[in-house]
């Protein structure tokens, strides 16, 4: 998954532990934005994101649907 020397391409300063689900880019813990998944009765799943796909409805599609 992630190479241990591969560092967080959003702040650049801190090693990646995970993949933005988005736009690929590696993440580190600071980062990482993580969306719930969670719909109907099949049990949650959790994605991560980097801020920006995270606030992209076109990326994070859990933004098309707010709670009511
Ligand atoms: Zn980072
Ligand atoms: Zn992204």
């Amino acid at each position: 998954m992630i190479d241990n020397d591969t560092d967080c391409h959003y702040c650049g300063e801190m090693k990646a532990v995970v993949v933005c689900h988005g736009c690929g880019i590696p993440l580190c813990n600071t980062c990482t934005r993580l969306e719930d998944y969670g719909f109907g009765c099949d049990g949650g799943q959790i994605l991560a994101f980097c801020p920006d796909c995270f606030r992209d409805p076109g990326v994070n599609t859990v933004l098309r649907f707010p709670e009511p």
